[in-house]
């Protein structure tokens, strides 16, 4: 019982299939710098902070730019409205099916939309500006939260209505409607460790960690793409890590290249 929390370390290394260079680098602490780092594989960039690896990364972008996807922990999507089931892509779905099951226009199953509640306009709460306070965000009295006009809730799917389905987990939207399309994103998220997230949770509520990770699912498809993720640990539980690092080897198996600027050495 050390206490020791380990990751295993891969026993047989992957090689390279390529390169891409960086040529004479000179952004802001850099001197003349040539490089070429090899794809097809997880590349480790570490050094102490002001040794300059931003500024690599952003030379990296500028000398091949449109190749390479950032990936990062800020929050996905600059919209609070848009929810996890927005995201994946499975919103319009459900919305079609409350739709066809009650003739109704799928308008109606949205809080964006007619369905949403006219006080709090979709969102659920009332900011209000509590200057010293600041902003202080109040559950909206006309809807109770739920986003919906009251009267849209007597629709039911499978004994649900919409609101229902938005509280359940991506895991359990996934069994409940046994449809192709909802599991192949609710799938995803399971591969991605966000399987326990509520479907109706905003993307602004989100930790750095999750948003990484959101981000990432979405790209699990893909090939040959080439990835920075800047200190993606930074912030992580050890749990949270380990799952990082399997999605990140993933990934590289797919055929993509992940370059890693990290100053956790333990990583
Ligand atoms: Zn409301």
């Amino acid at each position: 019982m050390s206490g020791t929390l380990t990751i295993e370390a891969k026993k047989v290394y992957r090689q390279p299939i390529g390169s891409i260079k960086v040529i004479k680098a000179q952004r802001h602490n850099l001197k003349n710098l040539n490089l070429a780092i090899p794809t097809g594989v997880m590349v480790g960039l570490t050094g102490v902070s002001g040794s300059g690896k931003s500024s690599l990364i952003e030379e990296i972008i500028s000398q091949h730019e449109g190749k390479i996807v950032l990936i990062d922990q800020s929050p996905v999507g600059a919209n609070k409205r848009g929810c996890l089931a927005t995201y994946v892509g499975v919103f319009d779905k459900i919305r079609q099916l409350f739709a066809q099951k009650h003739r109704m226009h799928p308008s109606f199953f949205s809080y964006n939309s007619h369905g949403g509640c006219v006080l709090c306009k979709g969102v659920g709460f009332i900011e209000m500006d509590m200057n010293f306070l600041g902003d202080v965000k109040i559950k909206c009295e006309n809807c109770g939260g739920t986003r919906y006009k009251n009267k849209f809730l007597r629709y039911q799917y499978r004994g649900k209505n919409i609101v229902e389905v938005l509280a359940m987990t991506a895991a359990e939207v996934g069994q409940f409607f046994d449809n192709p399309e909802i599991s192949k994103a609710t799938n995803l998220l399971q591969e991605v460790g966000l399987d326990y997230m509520e479907m109706g949770q905003t993307l602004d509520t989100l930790s750095g960690g999750e948003s990484q990770r959101l981000k990432l699912s979405s790209r699990l498809q893909n090939q040959g793409e080439f990835y920075i993720l800047d200190e993606p640990t930074s912030g992580l539980h050890f749990a949270d890590v380990a799952k990082l690092l399997k999605l990140l080897n993933r990934l590289v198996d797919n055929g993509n290249t992940i370059l890693v600027i990290e100053h956790n050495l333990d990583v």
